[in-house]
């Protein structure tokens, strides 16, 4: 639980007791397995991002059972194995919700930071927002999926990189670990630029046809490229590194001030797009196709309690692939 935002290294998260929560009408009650530990969690503690509960239990790729359900809740049987994401709820009447574009939804409701989220033993969710998780998974690789997983899907279709492309990644964490695997499986070939060894080593591993470090030149122009890093120093790189036309798609919530830089690097239609949040077709599609290739995510796992711990090590870089808390079995 988080009191007050603070730098990680002080260790703020505290492990307390609190009482369980009870599912309203229309919400499941989940008893969490494993919660899936995201840079943004690590952007509301830090306080990067503003406020929106207080204090908070943090954490939004959750996987655990069905253990309870609200009045009018029929969608999943008890003991059902589901997983829990960012979105927690939209108003489903604004503009962009009846757009289809939830994930821009102007009353939206995101787990693990307007609402209490999983690393907990319970959540609650409406049972609208979650996702059945496909078998083949354990609780610990599926995890990941959830949002490093859905948000990287995400981005890469709004880059809109075909069969053939060539496709660069700027950061190689959770997100990106698993996209690679999505874009190899499309034919797609990536290249890596990441400031750690041991991330290159990890997107060589995975399949990358080139890694280097962050600001090294990639050995041919891109079609498109993703920055998953949260550093706006990145951006006039990555925008270099692009093809006449190429895309370039941020895919953070939160990113350090961009850098201004000469519009020669933006000229001939290239373009700078954001990825907020996703639409629950985005989860739906995503599951679908991890299920097929199928995807392996790479975990380290941690006790729920040392959750400070895991966050730190997110944050030094020492999480080849992405941070898990086990909170039961
Ligand atoms: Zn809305
Ligand atoms: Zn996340």
């Amino acid at each position: 639980m988080l009191q007050t935002p603070t730098a990680i290294e002080r260790n703020p998260l505290e492990y307390a007791d609190t009482a369980t929560p009870q599912p309203k009408s229309g919400q499941v009650l989940v008893r969490v397995h494993a919660c899936g530990v995201c840079r943004t969690d690590l952007h509301v503690i830090e306080g990067e991002l503003p406020a929106r509960k207080s204090p908070v239990i943090p954490g939004h790729q959750v996987v655990g059972v069905i253990e309870k359900r609200g009045e009018g809740a029929i969608r999943f049987a008890i003991g059902a194995r589901v997983g829990v994401a960012w979105l927690h709820q939209t108003d489903g009447t604004c503009e962009y919700c009846r757009a289809g574009a939830e994930n821009l939804c102007d009353h939206p409701k995101f787990t693990g930071y307007s609402v209490d989220g999983g690393y907990a033993e319970f959540i609650v969710a409406p049972e609208d927002f979650v996702y059945p998780i496909p078998e083949g998974f354990s609780d610990e690789q599926a995890a990941p999926l959830l949002c490093a997983g859905i948000i990287g899907f995400r981005s890469l279709r709004l880059s809109g990189i075909k069969a053939g492309g060539s496709l660069g990644f700027y950061g190689f964490g959770a997100a990106a670990h698993v996209a690679i695997q999505v874009a190899r499986h499309w034919g797609v070939d990536v290249y890596a630029s990441t400031r750690d060894a041991r991330h290159q080593n990890l997107a060589l591993e995975l399949g990358a046809v080139w890694a280097g470090g962050t600001f090294d030149e990639a050995p041919k122009k891109l079609d498109a490229a993703i920055v998953f890093a949260p550093a706006g120093e990145i951006v006039p790189a990555a925008l270099k590194a692009l093809k006449k036309g190429g895309v370039l798609v941020l895919g953070g919530i939160h990113m350090s001030p961009i850098p201004s830089f000469n519009y020669d690097l933006l000229y001939q239609e290239r373009v700078i797009r954001s990825v907020a949040n996703n639409t629950r077709k985005d989860g739906e599609d995503f599951l679908r196709v991890a299920a097929e290739i199928p995807v392996r995510t790479r975990v380290q796992s941690f006790p729920l309690h040392e959750a400070n711990r895991a966050l730190n090590a997110l944050k030094n870089d020492a999480i080849p692939g992405a941070a898990v808390l086990r909170v039961s079995e």
